[in-house]
Parts: C-alpha cells; sequence; structure tokens
C-alpha cells in the first residue's frame, strides 16, 4: 500500500442519514469509540470511530483527514457501536437516528457535565444597607427557602449575580456545589429475609455461568409475587463481587422508583452504585450519568429501555423484568424493541441474561421450546402465600345496573361491601379512560369522530370534554351530528371514570382513587397514599396492572376481561390472558388471601379460562401451535410499512402502484406480502394511513431487500412511508 509511514485509516459512523460508516485519515488520539468532527461532502459533521487501522482499498490520497477529536475519552463502547450497527440493519434506520436515539443530546452537541451549585445562609445576623435593598431581599427568600439551587436563585431574582456574589464575599450565604443522592423511602418490608430452596438452586444455577464469561439467556417463570426479585438482587450482589456491571430493565418509569426501593431493601446503595435511567430525565442529569458511567463508577443502572444504550463496560448481567410488556417497545422510529436489543447487548458483552415474567411472551416460549434460552419454574410462593381465588362471572346473565351500563356485577358488589366492611382495599381494572368511551347520535346512530383522526371521541365527564386517544386533543363535547343534524348521547359503554361515578353512587362513604393516563401525573405519589391504606379502592387501566405490589389489596375486580378480545390484533388472546394473569396477581400479596372477580361476556374463551386457571405453559403451547400453524410470530418475523400522506387519493393511488410494483419486483421467496390495507386507525393527524405487512423469517436479508425496493419506486413527495420492525401494535 502507498501510504507514508505512521500513516493509518479509520472507520467513522458518521451522524447523518446513510446507512455506513466512511473511511478517514487518522490523527494521533483516536481510539475506537471516539467521538470525532469530519467532513462529508461539504459539511462537517460529527461521527464515531468504529475501527482503527482500517485498509483501504482506494487510493490513499483520496481519503480527507478526521478534523477534530471531540472528547479526550470514548464515548462509547466497541459493543456499544456493534449494537448501533445492528440496530440500523435490523430496524432499518439511519445512523443518524440512531445516535439520536443513543446518545444524549448533549453529548451530541460536545458539552460536558459541569455540577450543580446550591446556596444557603451562613450566618443568621446580617446588616444590610440602606442601598442594598436586591441584597437583603435574596438574603431572606434565602432564609425562608432553606437550601437552594443556584439556578433557582437567578430564576426568582434576574439579573442578581452580583447581588449574590456580594453576599457570599461578606460570608452571609454560600455556594456548594450539589451532589446528586436517590431519595429512598423507608423500608416497607422489615422481615428479614431468606431466599427458598426453589429460588438458592436458581441462583445457583445462573451464577454458574458468570465465571465462564459465556453469554447465556435465562427466563425466570414464576407467579406473581414468587420473588423474581430477590433472585435478580442475589445476582446483581454476585456480579458486583466479580466486579461485573448489571443493566436491569423494567417497562415503565413507574417501576423504576419501586425497584430501586427494593434493591435497597436487600443491597447496601453505599456498596453497590446504582443509577436510575430513563427517558424524563433532564438533559443535564443524563450528561452527568453518563459520564460516570463511561468512568465505571456504577455498579446497577436502573431504567426503561434507553438504559440498555449506556456505555457500560463491564456487564456482566442483564435482567430484564416483566419481558413481555408492550410498552418495552418504541413506538417512535426507530420503533426497537428494548428486550430484543437488551438480549443482542448481552450477546455482544457475553454477558448472562435474565428474562422474567410471570407470563412470558410467545416470543421468549419460542425460544424456551428449541432450547436457546434456559427456563426456570418458581412454583412456590415464600411464606407459603396462596394463589388468589378466582370466580369468573358470566355477564350475559347480569342486568345493567348503573346508567344502562354493565358495571359492577352482584358479586362484585357483594365482595366490594365485603372489604370495605373490613377495611381492606380492592383494585379494579378497566383497560379504558374516560366517562363513557363513545359519543353516539340518537337519529343515525354514528359516533362523533376526532376532526384530525378516524378515532372516535371519548367523553370525559369532570372534565366535561372530549377527547381523541389517538392525537389526544381535546375539544368541547359535539352537540348535533355532522351527518344527520341529530343529537349526540352519551353511549352505554365503560370508561375508568364511569366506574368512579358509579361506586361513589353505591359506596358513598369509599375513598376511591381513580388512576389511569388523565390521572396519574397529577398524583405523583399514589402509590405510597395506596400503601398508606389513603384509599379504599383503586380503579385503573392497565398501568396498575404492572409490576407494582399493593399488599393490602385482598379483592381484584376485572370490569371487561375480554375488552381486547374482539381487537384484530393476532396477540389479542396473548394481551387478554397475560392480563388475567398479571392483574389477578396483584391480589392478596402480603399475608392475606385474595380474591378476583373476573367479568367476561365470553367465559367460553381459551385463553380467559386458561387465564383464570393460571396455566401458563398450556396457554403459551397452545398459542404456539395456533401461531406455527398460520406463520405468525414467533414462527416468522413481521415487517409493517406505514405509508402516511395527508390526500387520501393521493395516498390510495400510490398504494396500488407500490403493490403492483412489489408483485412484479419482489423475488424472495421468504417474503409473504398482506396489503396494503387501510389500518383500524385509518387517519391520525390529519394523515390518512395504509399499511402493508412482509411476513419473513429473516429480518436481516428481507428488509434490505425491501428498502431497495422502495428506493427505486417512485414515490409522491407527499407521501412518506416508515418500517416497524417486529410491530406490537397494528392501529
Ligand atoms: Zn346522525
Ligand atoms: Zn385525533
Amino acid at each position: 500500500m502507498a501510504c507514508a509511514t505512521g500513516n493509518f485509516f479509520v472507520e467513522v459512523l458518521p451522524f447523518i442519514g446513510t446507512y455506513q460508516g466512511l473511511i478517514y485519515r487518522g490523527i494521533p488520539g483516536l481510539q475506537v469509540g471516539s467521538m470525532v468532527k469530519i467532513q462529508v461532502r461539504n459539511r462537517v459533521c460529527l461521527g464515531i470511530v468504529k475501527t482503527l487501522k482500517v485498509h483501504p482499498t482506494e487510493v490513499c490520497c483520496s481519503y480527507q483527514t478526521v478534523l477534530d477529536v471531540v472528547f479526550d475519552k470514548p464515548v462509547l463502547t466497541f459493543e456499544l457501536i456493534l449494537l448501533v450497527e445492528w440496530l440500523v440493519r435490523y430496524y432499518g434506520c439511519t445512523l443518524s437516528t440512531a445516535f439520536e436515539t443513543i446518545l444524549p443530546a448533549m453529548i451530541r452537541q460536545g458539552k460536558t457535565y459541569l455540577p450543580e451549585y446550591g446556596l444557603r445562609i451562613m450566618r443568621c445576623a446580617a446588616i444590610f444597607r440602606k442601598n442594598s435593598v436586591k441584597q437583603k431581599a435574596i438574603y431572606q427568600w434565602l432564609q425562608q427557602r432553606g437550601d437552594i439551587a443556584y439556578n433557582q436563585a437567578m430564576r426568582q431574582f434576574p439579573k442578581s449575580s452580583q447581588a449574590i456574589q456580594a453576599l457570599i464575599g461578606k460570608g452571609y450565604v454560600e455556594k456548594f456545589k450539589v451532589e446528586p443522592v436517590h431519595q429512598v423511602a423507608p423500608v416497607m418490608i422489615n422481615q428479614p429475609f431468606q431466599l427458598t430452596d426453589e429460588q438458592m438452586r436458581i441462583v445457583h444455577s445462573i451464577r454458574h455461568n458468570f465465571s465462564k464469561k459465556i453469554h447465556s439467556t435465562h427466563v425466570l417463570l414464576g407467579v406473581t409475587g414468587s420473588g423474581k426479585t430477590e433472585i435478580y438482587h442475589q445476582l446483581i450482589s454476585y456480579a458486583q463481587q466479580l466486579g461485573l456491571q448489571t443493566l436491569y430493565l423494567v417497562p415503565e418509569i413507574a417501576l423504576t422508583e419501586q425497584a430501586l426501593k427494593k434493591i435497597s431493601l436487600r443491597l447496601c446503595l453505599n456498596e453497590v452504585k446504582v443509577e436510575i435511567w430513563h427517558s424524563r430525565l433532564r438533559e443535564k442529569e443524563r450528561l452527568r450519568i453518563w459520564e460516570n458511567v463511561l468512568r465505571g463508577e456504577i455498579d446497577v443502572v436502573l431504567g426503561t429501555r434507553s438504559a440498555l444504550f449506556l456505555p457500560l463496560c463491564r456487564l456482566g448481567l442483564v435482567i430484564i423484568d416483566e419481558e413481555h410488556e408492550p410498552a418495552y417497545k418504541q413506538s417512535d422510529t426507530p420503533r426497537y424493541h428494548g428486550r430484543d436489543l437488551a438480549l443482542r447487548r448481552a450477546l455482544l458483552n457475553h454477558s448472562v441474561c435474565v428474562l422474567g415474567s410471570a407470563t412470558p411472551s410467545l416470543e421468549t416460549w419460542f425460544n424456551v421450546q428449541n432450547g436457546r434460552y434456559k427456563l426456570h419454574r418458581i412454583v412456590h410462593r415464600p411464606y407459603n402465600r396462596c394463589l388468589p381465588k378466582v370466580h369468573t362471572v358470566n355477564m350475559s346473565f347480569e342486568k345493567p345496573n348503573f346508567e344502562g351500563a354493565f358495571v359492577l356485577s352482584t358479586l362484585l358488589r357483594e365482595k366490594l361491601s365485603d372489604r370495605l366492611d373490613r377495611k381492606e382495599q380492592s383494585l379494579l381494572f378497566l383497560n379504558r379512560r374516560g366517562y363513557a368511551p363513545l359519543l353516539r347520535c340518537d337519529v343515525c346512530g354514528k359516533y362523533a369522530t376526532c376532526p384530525c383522526c378516524s378515532a372516535h371521541l371519548v367523553y370525559h365527564r369532570s372534565q366535561q370534554i372530549a377527547k381523541c386517544h389517538a392525537c389526544e386533543r381535546i375539544l368541547p363535547i359535539p352537540k348535533v351530528c355532522p351527518h344527520c343534524g341529530g343529537f349526540f348521547e352519551k353511549s352505554r359503554g365503560l370508561g375508568t371514570q364511569r366506574i368512579e361515578v358509579c361506586l361513589q353512587k353505591l359506596y358513598p362513604r369509599a375513598r376511591v382513587l381513580r388512576l389511569d393516563a388523565d390521572t396519574i401525573s397529577s398524583n405523583p405519589d399514589w402509590y405510597e397514599q395506596m400503601l398508606s391504606q389513603r384509599y379504599d379502592i383503586l380503579v385503573g387501566t392497565q398501568m396498575i396492572a404492572k409490576g407494582l405490589d399493593f399488599p393490602k389489596v385482598t379483592l381484584v375486580g376485572l370490569i371487561q376481561a375480554d375488552g381486547q378480545l374482539n381487537v384484530n390484533d393476532f396477540r389479542a388472546a396473548e394481551r387478554t390472558f397475560q392480563l388475567l394473569v398479571q392483574v389477578g396477581g396483584r391480589a392478596g400479596r402480603a399475608s392475606q388471601i385474595g380474591e378476583v372477580v373476573v367479568q367476561t361476556f365470553s367465559p367460553d374463551a381459551a385463553c380467559i379460562q386458561l387465564g383464570v386457571a393460571g396455566k401458563v405453559e398450556d396457554f403459551l403451547n397452545q398459542e404456539c401451535r395456533l401461531r406455527s400453524r398460520y406463520g405468525y410470530p414467533p414462527y416468522r418475523h413481521i415487517i409493517r410499512q406505514i405509508l402516511r400522506s395527508h390526500s387520501e387519493n393521493v395516498l390510495a393511488y400510490t398504494c396500488l402502484q407500490w403493490d403492483l410494483f412489489l408483485r412484479k419486483n419482489l423475488q424472495s421467496e421468504d417474503i409473504e406480502i398482506l396489503g396494503p390495507a387501510v389500518p383500524p386507525l385509518s387517519k391520525v393527524n390529519n394523515y390518512y394511513r395504509q399499511h402493508a405487512l412482509f411476513f419473513s423469517q429473516d429480518v436481516l436479508g428481507s428488509l434490505p431487500h425491501l428498502m431497495q425496493l422502495q428506493q427505486k419506486f417512485r414515490w409522491p413527495i407527499n407521501v412518506t412511508t416508515t418500517w416497524d420492525v417486529d410491530p406490537v401494535d397494528f392501529a
């Protein structure tokens, strides 16, 4: 090769809309994972060094030189760079999208972390001259507030940096560095803990894999409350003793705090350094954690799916709790699945991966069946806690009992009164927020729809509004039907608000808390309030079914167990089954025996019967057979293409042409096409939508092929397309 000695070439993954790395002439100080400035065409942009010392095939002088290194240390580990490439190939996104997903914004802007400062009073008897009004005001304000962030003081008293400086100079006020600390709530369970024999066996069998540093995946299948978390804690502690880091994923932000509290009961947080990571962190906090992780100072990262991108370099254990949760899937591009990407991460890092669930996903079960994952069953509940007693109520035999709606069955009402008398808590579950879901025209029978979506409007009584749950628009309640001039009336359907009102009528003295996407942000302390028995009955949507512990709840009511069953989705039975088992598990988790009342119009559906009986493996095996017969996931992957346009006609015409084009040019035996067709939500936010489903055994083989065809096809300017690999939502 004609390079001068000392010259070397590097491959850089640029933050631009491409899919592949570019070759540059290196400069001193580069490492794998370094963030660099490079020139692409006539623009300066950033990129990450993927490989040092590549041997270019073209003449060396045709390559440009890396312009600069942005940080003195690498910002990504080598395994993460490989993960970025996999993300790009598997989910069909560009490198710029991938890096936007992975790197905190402030890192991408080349910023480093600067600590925050606070102010506090140092001397109590301060004397102010007449002309230092501002100093006096700030001083008095600080006296009232105690320690306060410097920035907050600056917001309260704009242009006051000089005055604050003077206060500091006089020794009245001190400026100090704020060290972030976790707010760990007091201990909830006081019982000294000992693993059961069963738990011990599982811990030993998984621990065995750590020392070998070989990737292996383990599935913990255990009924709710069987102590999966205790096994996680033992494994975290063991990993830490070996100097290995843990990535601990939970599906919801609300669960991160709870998981942290539980860890703090078992492990000393002064010895095991834990950081929390989720999408609601401030940018500055992200930067701080990212840098701490890079320095190797963190033992455990506990967070939602985006935590899997943190640059843990000694990663030895990946825990994915409630692995079946659809919340692990990101709903915006690149639409990655947190579980699948975390599994890939564990593989790249040669780490041990533990998937936990009471109702494993079919994807996971498939891998258990073919021997790729090892299954560990937890059969016993610790302290011999009993499983709740389940009653199924066939709602066809009930009468509408509240404003013409089927709300509470006779049995559920009896059990509720019982619990109120005994001062025990109950939990009622319905998967739809709002009062009555729909507004219906009393003449033509049509439902009121959102002006920007094809979704029906939902009536919310407490605020007297109509809401679109597809685009979250809030509208005044429409009075007159645009089709016929008839009047809209509230339908007889059910929403969480209506249940709340019904309960208030039936039990005027009961303290009822409603919890759904509309109320959760206004009540951040609801979980503590539930634990301290400030409420008797909690009414909520699926968010209360997710992994939260309610030790004082002894009755769970599922208002419409079959609510999801009639949805046009091949996972409808799986979701219904999961819901039954998960929600049922919320009852009687501490010492008392719980009861579950399941209200349904289809008591004979297999998923409901198996769910009520808690026969998890029977359901999974049966569902596997069905999926295999029709070639649905996990037997094949689905690649969903969503096509959108402001113009319905242009979209319809384009879809026809695209369909013809595909059938003519797609020469892959492996790909089966369904559609393009109009999905259940044909319009969202003023965009008309269609979707096409591609069934394939091999995403990495099929997707590039489809994307090539997509690039060859001549799309009108006003039609956009998006890929969604392994979709969980078909609306
Ligand atoms: Zn009408
Ligand atoms: Zn809408």
